[in-house]
């Protein structure tokens, strides 16, 4: 039976009062006491909107230092790194609780990640149930072949733990607080005013309601299909772009995983990738045409797509795929994007706001994670010191880091999947590409050293 569980609640704004000082390697700050300047006024609202006039309406506005849009994991984990800092904050997410808890993503997480989360409090449940990968296998004609990470890194490996549920954990702690910064859930961001003034404002919308909320500064971490990026002028951008002629189709089983890391298949018929959430839940992915409606698929084809794609020479004494209940469904176009700059003036793009990556080198989530971390730092060294230096090189300094990850992504996407129109020779040279990896340290250290994650600079 295929479905999503769910529940929610949500968490009005709350404000306060908490402690500052000295800054740690991420911009935390510990000690002294500070006073967040969040306020609530209401004010009859005169601004000429024909909506509001006469209507006897009121306006409700609230200022901060930093508005973040979208509670995905970079608005969450930017807020909570900035609360340490001493940095105020309020997030608005348009959805509610239970969707953003819900949404089925990603689950790989880069050493640099598992330190950040770690540093900010918040990696107590990835400790107790994450689970450490050493390697991956790639699987090719018939054949398995095993790229260990420390080995080729100098001790580096990732960490299997869902983007649900780091955002559970972000959205827990940040809620626990009572001196957090404000979380407003069904809050839909409309529109960012003013943002290269030294006063932009965020409009959006909550119980039916028009509201305001001013900041210093804008982080625009509402995804990719979210308003922040478009609210830069289409004169001070440029945009790269590419999609794929295939999609995936995902798959959550609740069946153990049958191989304790992950398998990256390159087969004829298509891609297959197979990954887990936990040692009872299976997460597996098909390559299938664009377009696919993942109803047209019942779960015994998708079991059988998936063992001819994962068959090893030998058949099933070499290696055999467990089959379950099939619990969830989607189908994941491919695409690779990237917005330049990121920043207008006040307005910061952060994470899928600013750069897509199709997720065969599982690096959207983690590069989301690079970006707020960097943010973070830049915002805390502007609130202690004024200077604007870390907040002048925000874009450079995420921009080299996201073009290596739209690289690796695209070599990995374009090396394992088969496009519809591909040429027997191109076919060779993938299987050429996987037999390099293969037989050379340098060429199995360069896929290893790309897949844990480069440096956090
Ligand atoms: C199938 C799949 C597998 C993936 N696997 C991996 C993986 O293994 N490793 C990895 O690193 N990455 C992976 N990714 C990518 C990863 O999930 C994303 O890069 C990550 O979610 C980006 O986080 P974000 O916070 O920037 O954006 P999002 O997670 O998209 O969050 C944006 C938030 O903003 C909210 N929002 C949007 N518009 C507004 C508005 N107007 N007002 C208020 N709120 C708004 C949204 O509701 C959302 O909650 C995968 C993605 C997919 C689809």
């Amino acid at each position: 039976m295929r479905g999503q569980p769910g529940q929610l609640a949500e968490h009005g704004e709350a404000a306060l009062e908490r402690t500052d000082g000295a800054i740690d390697r991420w911009g935390h700050r510990t000690e002294t006491h500070h006073k967040l300047h969040y306020e609530r006024s209401f004010t009859p609202r005169t601004s000429g909107d024909p909506r509001f006039i006469g209507s006897g309406r009121r306006d409700l506005s609230m200022r901060t230092t930093v508005g973040i849009i979208g509670a995905g994991p970079a608005g969450l984990l930017l807020a909570r790194l900035l609360h340490r800092a001493g940095v105020d904050c309020v997030v608005l997410e348009s959805r509610d609780r239970a969707y953003v808890e819900q949404r089925q993503r990603a689950g790989i997480l880069e050493q640099g990640t598992v330190d950040v989360l770690r540093e900010c409090g918040a990696a107590e449940r990835l400790d107790r149930e994450g689970l450490p990968h050493q390697g991956i296998e790639l699987r090719f004609e018939g054949r398995g072949h095993r790229v260990d990470f420390p080995s080729a890194t100098g001790g580096k490996s990732v960490t299997v733990y869902a983007q649900t549920e780091i955002v559970k954990d972000l959205v827990r702690l940040q809620l626990a607080d009572p001196g957090g910064p404000p979380l407003l859930f069904g809050a839909e961001a409309v529109a960012i005013e003013k943002p290269d003034s030294g006063a932009p404002v965020i409009r959006f919308r909550r119980e039916g309601r028009e509201e305001t909320l001013s900041c210093d500064f804008v982080a625009g971490c509402d995804g990719f299909h979210g308003i922040a990026r478009r609210a830069v002028p289409a004169d001070r951008i440029r945009t790269f772009e590419r999609t794929y002629p295939y999609s995936w189709l995902g798959v959550l089983a609740d069946v153990p995983p049958s191989c304790e890391e992950l398998i990256y298949a390159r087969h004829r018929r298509g891609f297959a990738l197979h990954s887990m959430r936990s040692p009872q839940v299976s997460r597996l992915y098909l390559q299938v045409p664009n377009d696919t409606d993942p109803a047209d698929w019942s779960d015994e084809q998708i079991w059988d797509e998936l063992s001819a794609r994962f068959a090893l020479d030998g058949g099933d004494a070499a290696w055999r795929l467990e089959r379950g209940p099939i619990t969830a469904t989607s189908v994941t176009p491919m695409r690779s994007f990237v917005q330049e700059p990121m920043r207008h003036g006040r307005l910061f793009l952060a994470g899928d706001a600013a750069h897509i990556v199709p997720p065969t080198g599982a690096k959207g989530l983690n590069l989301a994670v690079g970006d707020v971390v960097t943010l973070a730092r830049a915002l805390a060294q502007h609130h202690t010191t004024g200077s604007t230096e870390l907040l002048d090189g925000y874009s450079a300094t995420c921009l080299a880091r996201v073009w290596q990850a739209e690289r690796f992504s695209y070599f990995m996407t374009d090396t394992l999947h088969r496009r519809p129109e591909q040429t027997p020779f191109e076919d060779r040279l993938q299987i050429a590409q996987l037999d390099r990896i293969a037989t050379s340290r340098t060429a199995s250290a360069e896929l290893a050293e790309n897949y844990v994650g480069l440096p956090l600079s």
